[in-house]
């Protein structure tokens, strides 16, 4: 397995699960690759970024199961926003409606959309739940394209769709596919009433991974950490083995490829990856930048575990001090307490922040405090004790109209090498889920190949309600 991120951890513990010896090479000093946490000169533990899952990303969830992590997750079911104004909206699902109508009732009382914004978003969000998940004519087009040809109103578009979408597509409307964006609707909001919950870590993101080793090592196999690839050797068709950074050749019946789409053609023999190869529109796939900026203040300046904002630069602020305090309270996140004697890390997260990427560190600083001024009032009279901001220019693939069809599949026709990643053609966008769903693929091929076939791909969720009837009917009459 070449890359301990999580498409290498997902694929690699799977594996070890079904009686392989598996040996990891990282090239980092840690595991989790892009969501992961690391420690400050200062001492203090940062994650990479704050990372979210919702709860239909049931690949995700197999492995934090398999790593022996997923009581380090805890789900949300309210949603918290704030306006302009600093006023408050929930969201949550009514236990009493069934899906597509179960929010629907926060939905109505939603205070920041207009009665025209809520009945244009109804509108298309039934156009969606009415076709399964897959209304026609989306080919090649973008989110935005489809929000305007369903005429929703200009509120509807920055106060509900690109609040959503930004956040968990990393890319702006008009550049993002409207498949992904209505699959996000469909597979979070609309299909299951539980799509939609937030899972955010109660611990480090690195902490995430502290069972993965342990399951490799169970089974004979080994991690190595600080241990970069320089090549993959194919020969007459075949994977023959992989060169460390060292010089040390490793063979292996069968070879993971689990790193970034830059990295992997420069690993290769240039037969794959150079015009018309399997890998040869790899270099097509741009990426997208997320900034994070992480905040401790001399006091407590919120209460809510996550905020949305809506209107700023600033898309999501988490509560660090109480998301952690959940674990170390094991009290499973009732309290509402915060230690006022201590101080208050607060995460901030901008998504597609292309405008904040040529701005300095300071200048973020300064445009994030003064919009936490209209959400948090409590941070005009509390002390700024540290900041940090993390730019990650090459966050994650951008999802374009189209980029599909420059994400190979895990198999590109040579014998005993597959590729994992969240890269690669999973269907998904790039996500956590995205990865864990390569990694899975991967292990199934591998398998299938040596012999041994194996399911690791876990169902979405089952749909209900309407949707689900809805669903079924599309599928009986669609070719
Ligand atoms: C700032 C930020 C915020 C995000 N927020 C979210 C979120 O909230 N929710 C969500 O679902 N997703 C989020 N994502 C996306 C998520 O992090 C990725 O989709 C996922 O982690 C990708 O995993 P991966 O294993 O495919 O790739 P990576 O995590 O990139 O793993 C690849 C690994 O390969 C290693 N490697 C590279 N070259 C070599 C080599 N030559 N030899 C050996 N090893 C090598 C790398 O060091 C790395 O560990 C976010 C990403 C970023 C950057």
């Amino acid at each position: 397995m070449i890359g301990g991120g999580l498409a290498g951890l997902s694929s690699a513990v799977a594996l070890a699960d079904a009686g392989l010896q598996v040996r990891l090479f990282e090239k980092r000093p840690h595991l989790g690759g892009r969501a992961t946490s690391y420690t400050l000169p200062d001492g203090s533990e940062v994650d990479n970024c704050q990372h979210v899952t919702l709860g239909c990303c049931t690949n995700l969830a197999d492995f934090y199961r398999r790593a022996g992590a997923d009581s380090k997750v805890r789900f949300y079911d309210r949603l918290y926003f704030a306006d302009r104004q600093g006023r408050r909206s929930t969201m949550e699902a009514s236990a009493l409606l069934p899906p597509p109508l179960h929010m629907a009732p926060s939905f109505l009382f939603f205070g920041a959309l207009s009665f025209a914004d809520r009945r244009a978003i109804a509108k298309a969000l039934l156009a969606i739940a009415r076709s399964g998940g897959s209304p026609q004519d989306i080919e090649g087009i973008s989110m935005l394209d489809w929000l305007r040809r369903m005429k929703q109103t200009r509120g509807a578009i920055e106060r509900f769709w690109r609040v959503v979408l930004v956040s968990a597509l990393d890319e702006e409307l008009d550049r993002t596919d409207a498949r992904y964006g209505i699959d996000v609707f469909w597979k979070a909001f609309l299909g299951s009433r539980g799509g939609y919950r937030v899972g955010i870590p109660s611990v480090p993101l690195a902490d995430l991974y502290e069972g993965c080793r342990e399951a490799i090592v169970r089974r004979g196999g080994e991690v190595k950490l600080r241990a970069g690839v320089r090549e993959i050797r194919v020969c007459d068709g075949q994977f023959k083995c992989a060169v460390l950074e060292d010089g040390t050749e490793v063979a292996a019946d069968v070879c993971i490829a689990a790193v970034p789409h830059a990295t992997l053609p420069g690993l290769v023999p240039k037969q794959l990856s150079e015009a018309g190869a399997p890998l040869g529109d790899v270099s097509r796939i741009r990426t997208a930048p997320i900034t994070g900026v992480h905040f401790w203040f001399d006091r407590a300046v919120m209460t809510e575990p996550f905020l949305t904002l809506l209107d700023h630069t600033t898309q999501w602020i988490f509560n660090k001090s109480k998301l952690y305090q959940v674990e170390s309270n094991g009290a499973g996140g009732a309290s509402d307490l915060v230690d006022s004697r201590r101080t208050q890390y607060l995460q901030l997260v901008i998504s597609a922040s292309y405008d904040l990427v040529p701005r300095s560190r300071r200048e973020i600083i300064d445009l994030c405090r003064r919009e936490l001024l209209d959400v948090l009032p409590a941070t005009r009279d509390a002390e700024l004790v540290k900041a940090t901001v993390i730019k990650e220019v090459h966050a994650t693939f951008s999802p374009e109209p189209g980029v599909d069809r420059w994400r190979p599949a895990q198999d590109i026709g040579v014998r005993n090498l597959y590729l994992a990643g969240d890269w690669t053609r999973t269907g998904w966008p790039a996500t956590m889920e995205g990865a864990a769903r390569s990694g899975y693929l991967a292990a199934e091929a591998a398998l299938a190949a040596m012999g041994r076939p194996q399911r690791f791909l876990q169902p979405d969720l089952p749909l209900e309600g309407l949707s689900k009837h809805w669903a079924q009917r599309v599928k009986s009459t669609r070719p």
